[in-house]
């Protein structure tokens, strides 16, 4: 999926946290949270939008483990909530970043390409009628993820 995509998905889900009854004490900096952990699984795509910010960072892992591998797999995922169990940063940030970062796997486990999320297994989770990447399937999906977080919104603070 592509970096927008990801980021309103990171909303959505922040969104759908709340909405469901989740509670953190400070949702700006939960929302800024999800949003930048939704677009860390891509620091292996030189393309991607994050992976332009960090020149280098995106050749070193994309050449040490392949695009959508380690950082789109379950052992990413455990070992963010691991690293965070350890720190002192607010629940808000932490949780956040952790929430945004699955979001983002969930989204590309819907494309056609998927994710190696049982990494280092080279198993594919993926849809093979799924979403290609910047097609317009997508740009749907863009769309209905927007209607969510109105939807979400509407409901938490209106
Ligand atoms: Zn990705």
């Amino acid at each position: 999926m592509e970096g927008k995509t990801h980021i309103v998905g990171g909303i959505a889900a922040g969104a759908l946290y709340l909405s469901t009854g989740g509670t953190i004490e400070n949702d700006t900096m939960f929302f800024a949270s999800c949003i930048a952990g939704s677009l860390i699984p891509d620091i292996c795509s030189p393309t991607s939008t994050i992976g332009r910010m960090i020149p280098l960072l995106d050749n070193l892992v994309s050449k040490a483990f392949g695009h959508r591998t380690i950082t789109h797999s379950l052992l990413f995922l455990v070992a963010a909530f691991l690293l965070f169990r350890y720190t002192p940063w607010p629940a808000a940030f932490e949780f956040g970043i952790w929430l945004g970062m699955a979001s983002h796997l969930f989204l590309d486990a819907l494309t056609v390409r998927g994710i190696q999320f049982f990494w280092p297994f080279k198993i594919r989770v993926g849809l093979p009628l799924g979403i290609r990447t910047g097609g317009s399937f997508e740009k749907v999906f863009f769309s209905l993820l927007i209607m969510l977080v109105a939807y979400c919104g509407y409901h938490m603070y209106l």
